[in-house]
């Protein structure tokens, strides 16, 4: 494996970041996680957005231009010698010193690794998932913005273990107001009666590029999508249940805190939108 860090593509071995990374210290940095499928990177434009975007959020100033960052993950796919993988793309504040002040840090810097994620079996999709709700909310907007992909995921990993040692492999959490944000590294999609609900920025949400391309996708497939704040039982109630972010795509829930979500199978929309969304990641 090649690693392309702060300028050099290096052997894996020798791809290493100083201690005093701001990234390492503080988590302070941005990142993405992208997929590439048959040698073409899905998306990018958008990462790449939303990189530099969370990147200004922090007043992290990126020595790199949009199309700069979009050539070095080809060339770190070309480098791999890969087709089909998975693109963790990572902005930190640099090394500086001991202090929290991140205008010491004389630059930023920059890693792209380029590998395979393989983030559940193939059972939990043909079966769907099941989850739990975490008593760990989701940071508040007024305190760390979810929209901003950074480097602290310590919430999300909290709620992560709460899942884990109940057995789910995923959690969702739940806002301060109580209402449902998002699970701890995918959006969430509810269907009632034939109409699909997802949560609105204003819950306090990653804005997911794949939950973009979903929302298109139902329009473009004459369903109603409706953003709007959700509850535990919007979820119970639901007909039908899914996840969906760059390493899982769309990923069904069947069971939520032990409850059976519709019939206990993926339902056949998500199936439907699952089918067209994999068309679409290979150009079809
Ligand atoms: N929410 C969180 C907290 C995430 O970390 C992610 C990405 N893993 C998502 C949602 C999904 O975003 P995307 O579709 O852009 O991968």
């Amino acid at each position: 494996m090649i690693v392309y860090v702060n300028g050099k593509f290096l052997p894996k071995e020798e791809a290493k970041v100083s201690v005093f990374d701001h990234g390492f210290l503080y988590g302070d940095g941005v990142f993405e996680g992208i997929r590439a499928y048959n040698g073409r990177i899905f998306k990018l434009d958008g990462h790449i957005d939303r990189l530099l975007d969370s990147a200004k959020a922090i007043d992290l100033k990126v020595e790199w231009s949009h199309q700069e960052l979009c050539d070095l993950c080809y060339e770190s796919l070309k480098q791999n010698d890969l087709e089909d993988a998975y693109l963790r793309v990572i902005i930190s504040r640099g090394e500086g010193d001991l202090g929290l002040n991140p205008y010491l840090c004389a630059k930023p810097g920059l890693v792209i690794i380029s590998g395979k994620i393989k983030l559940y079996p193939k059972e939990l999709y043909d079966e769907g998932m099941a989850v739990i709700t975490g008593a760990t909310p989701r940071i508040a907007p007024e305190a760390l913005n979810p929209k901003i992909k950074s480097l602290n995921y310590l919430n999300n990993i909290m709620a992560k273990m709460e899942g884990l040692e109940h057995g789910v492999q995923e959690t969702l959490m739940l806002n301060s107001q109580g209402f449902l944000a998002e699970a701890t590294g995918d959006n969430i999609f509810l269907i009632k009666n034939s109409v699909i609900f997802t949560p609105p920025e204003e819950a306090g949400i990653l804005l997911g590029i794949t939950r973009e391309t979903v929302m298109d996708l139902v329009k473009e497939s004459g369903y109603t999508i409706i953003e709007k704040n959700l509850s535990r039982y919007d979820v119970y109630t639901s007909d039908e249940c899914f996840l969906t972010g760059t390493a899982a795509e769309i990923i069904s829930v069947t069971k939520v805190d032990g409850r059976v979500i519709g019939e206990g199978k993926p339902g056949s929309i998500t199936l439907e939108l699952l089918e067209k969304f994999r068309a679409l990641t290979l150009g079809k």
